[in-house]
């Protein structure tokens, strides 16, 4: 990142920006904190921490201390806040916060970046708006001289939104609240096994007093049977109604009953609606063996997941630019994701919108409170209901509109491709049409298509896929072979199978393959069906996407891999780990590990690695362990994607800078290899496969009632479902083919996180590259 010239509003002295976390802890709070410390410092501020949240603040003292590059060492990597949360009373009144702006001015600071849930937001906007009044009244009492005050007129305040609930507005997601799904998941993952065993039913108790963000989309990623939210309670005779789904899948065979519950769940009415009810119903009307788990304290705990770890630096990174970026006139902004983007939206509306999704529930509102959340969430809750429930004659089409839709995996298996497959089978189960399975990718269908029944062509049934929205690899069986091996017989295959639309899970295989299909569309007929590919690859490296599925699984294995070697080495001597990442000629995973584990250096093909780079990276690696008096053993881990470079090997970097340590330190090579396809999909994966599966199948339907011909025509009628920046769409095929794919190198054109790479440095501390020759 540039440096951005700050205004100087100390006449002449470095810029001061506190720093604090404060509300409930979540996950990813620290790497907040780290990336606001350094990036205040690369930008040649001074950063402060504030302690224990408002708390702090009012104290003063020793509770606001300087912090230095080295303070946050580690930091992306622990669970929690290292620098303390508290409730803090005092801060509710004028005079605490009194205190608070007094004390700011005598350390000298002039902009606040606050990570908390909305109660910290709404108290930090409050702040501001008395700010002016703050000071007329410290000066008035003489606790601060008019000149101490004049250069503090104007307090900039930035909120990073750090919450497990998931409960502001105008973002998707909050620092923590993904790690807190993957407790949730972890934990209903491992109950799923003991249900599974015995028959039983569970009733699940999850965080959340006005979102149902946790309990929804642990429901989403763990196929439960039924979810209780807030914002949108059950239908009056939800007791009769929750039974009679319930039963309906143990009818159909289902062995486990999994029912989640927010801790605000209620009925219409508002009465709440309380897991030993729910597990009373279970009990006593369909006789289910039934227990209940209340997670508790569980879902806050733990170190930061990659997407957390990722969210807090880019966000942290942010909030710093925003402060310096800042006028008087700005209003305060707080920092969201929109899908794939970081956005400044305005704190004040932020807050005001998320108090009245509260206010809204209290006057029974539920439209009113669904309709203010993103709408995201509203399509998560369609997802889970359509591909929950079995019986909803209301979504069935008429016999004429029913496809039979063939459904594949193409390439290497990646986190997330079951649930996507187990989302579009119950789709398409709901809406009556046939999902039909084309086992082991193209090349099971050219070599198997005559082994009947159990060949490789089979319509799947709500059982069948029921249990996959958890399960890893590939169910279905996935192949790298393209259509081309003998695209007579996958044609012919189309036909006799009646193949009337094609839903396509892979990477750039699969997009390689929906290519081929859409221009062999000339010589067969039978091509001529609408085909949708949902890009599923831990490269992420398809064209028309900035996410694919199984990406943030993979991502999650390499930092826990990452975490371990960083652990080894700093439990042992002063080590440099060079860790090779896969991701083809793509650096994306490199660079977003690099990212959530605070990587040294990140060599990625885009840029390529030469002997400069190397010499200057080495330079810096023995001026850091020099430094180095003993009491900071930590270990550095250098990423390198395999194809990086075809000379410089990971084993030869290793090796360059064990002889060039000569003993101060020591290298070594770890290669974690297929453990980063990872083992069960991440609860992010999960989530948008069966998103995006629904919205495959729904783009499908467009075409219903179209003509061969008609459909041919119509370039959206082959299409790639992806997020691009702030939006979830399809684009065309024969678009993104032409004008969004470097076919020699197997990625985009574009890469959208080339621009990342420099937060990694700044943050790394790495000397500036220069430009490759
Ligand atoms: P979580 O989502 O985990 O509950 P939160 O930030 O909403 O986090 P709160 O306990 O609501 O947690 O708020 C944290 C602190 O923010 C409070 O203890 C208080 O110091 C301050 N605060 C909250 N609301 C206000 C307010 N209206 N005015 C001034 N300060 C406030």
């Amino acid at each position: 990142m540039a440096p951005i010239e700050p205004p100087p509003p100390l006449s002449g002295k470095k810029r001061r920006i506190g720093v604090m976390t404060s509300g409930g802890d979540a996950p990813g709070m620290n790497g907040a904190v780290r990336a606001v410390v350094r990036m205040s410092i690369a930008q040649n501020c001074e950063a402060y921490a504030i302690y224990e949240g408002y708390e702090g603040l009012v104290q003063g003292g020793d509770m606001i201390r300087e912090m230095g590059w080295e303070d946050v060492r580690g930091f992306l990597s622990e669970g929690g806040t290292l620098i303390g949360t508290a409730r803090c009373k005092a801060f509710m009144e004028r005079p605490g916060r009194l205190n608070a702006a007094k004390n700011m001015i005598i350390k000298g600071i002039d902009a606040l970046i606050i990570c908390g849930g909305d109660g910290s937001l709404t108290g930090a906007d409050k702040f501001r708006g008395e700010w002016p009044g703050l000071l007329e009244e410290l000066v008035e009492k003489k606790e601060l001289t008019a000149e101490q005050v004049e250069p503090f007129k104007h307090l900039n305040i930035v909120g990073l939104v750090g919450s497990i609930d998931n409960d502001l507005s105008m973002t998707d997601a909050t620092i923590g609240c993904y790690s807190s799904l993957g407790r949730i998941c972890e934990s209903v993952d491992c109950i799923d096994a003991t249900a599974l065993s015995h028959q039983r039913a569970f009733v699940i108790e999850v965080m959340g007093r006005h979102c149902g963000w946790l309990a929804l989309m642990a429901g989403v990623s763990t196929g439960a049977d039924y979810v209780f939210l807030p914002e949108n309670p059950p239908s009056e005779n939800w007791e009769a109604e929750m039974c009679s789904i319930i039963k309906r899948h143990r009818d159909l065979g289902k062995r486990k009953t999994i029912v989640i519950v927010a801790e605000g769940a209620h009925d219409r009415n508002l009465r709440k609606i309380s897991p030993l009810h729910v597990k009373t119903l279970l009990t006593d009307t369909l006789r289910l063996d039934t227990r209940i788990t209340t997670l508790g304290h569980v879902q806050r705990g733990g170190t930061a997941c990659a997407y957390d770890r990722m969210l807090a630096t880019l966000q942290g990174a942010e909030a710093v630019k925003a402060v310096l970026e800042a006028t008087p006139d700005t209003p305060s902004p707080v920092i969201c994701m929109v899908e794939n983007k970081i956005e400044r939206r305005p704190l004040l509306q932020a807050v005001k919108q998320t108090h009245e999704v509260a206010e809204a529930i209290a006057a029974k509102d539920f439209d009113r409170a669904m309709g203010l959340r993103d709408a995201e969430f509203a399509e998560y809750w369609q997802a889970y209901n359509i591909t929950t429930a079995t019986d909803q004659p209301q979504l069935r089409l008429p016999e004429e509109k029913r496809l039979r839709v063939g459904i594949i995996h193409i390439g290497a298996p990646a986190g997330g491709m079951n649930a996507a497959t187990r989302a579009a089978v119950a789709y398409c189960l709901a809406r009556g049409h046939t999902p039909v399975a084309l086992h082991n990718g193209f090349p099971g269908l050219i070599r198997h298509h005559d082994d009947k029944p159990l060949g490789a062509v089979r319509e799947v049934s709500w059982l069948d896929a029921e249990g996959w929205a958890s399960k890893g690899g590939s169910e279905i069986g996935t192949n790298r072979g393209l259509p081309s091996e003998d695209m007579a017989t996958v044609a012919m295959c189309f036909e006799k199978y009646k193949i009337q639309a094609l839903f396509a899970v892979g990477g750039f295989e699969a997009f390689t393959s929906i290519s081929e299909l859409r221009k062999a569309r000339d010589q067969y007929e039978s091509l001529k069906i609408p085909m949708v590919i949902l890009p599923a690859t831990v490269s992420n490296n398809v064209p028309g996407t900035e996410y694919s599925i199984g990406s943030d699984t993979c991502l999650n294995a390499l930092i826990q891999y990452c975490d371990a070697c960083r652990q080894s080495a700093s439990s042992s001597r002063r080590r440099v780990f060079v860790i090779e990442t896969q991701g083809g000629a793509s650096g994306y995973i490199a660079t977003l590990a690099g990212l959530s584990i605070g990587a040294f250096a990140v060599y990625t093909p885009e840029d390529g690695i030469n002997i400069k780079m190397l010499d200057r990276d080495i330079d810096h690696l023995r001026e850091h362990f020099s430094k180095d008096k003993g009491q900071n053993r930590a270990g550095k881990i250098i990423l390198r994607n395999e194809k990086a470079s075809k000379t410089y090997t990971t084993e030869i970097i290793a090796s360059m800078i064990r002889e060039e340590a000569r003993g101060r330190f020591e290298s070594r090579v770890g290669v974690p290899g297929h453990f980063q396809q990872g083992t069960t999909p991440s609860p992010m994966d999960r989530v948008r496969a069966a998103r995006f599966g629904v919205k495959s199948l729904q783009h499908i339907e467009n075409f219903i009632g179209k003509s061969k011909d008609e459909i041919a025509d119509d370039p959206m009628s082959a299409s790639v479902i992806g997020i691009k920046g702030a939006k979830v769409l399809f684009s065309s095929m024969k678009y993104v083919e032409e004008n969004e794919t470097d076919w020699k190198d197997r990625r985009p054109k574009d890469e959208f996180w080339m621009g990342l790479k420099d937060v990694v440095d700044t943050l790394s501390g790495r000397p500036k590259a220069l430009p490759t020759p």
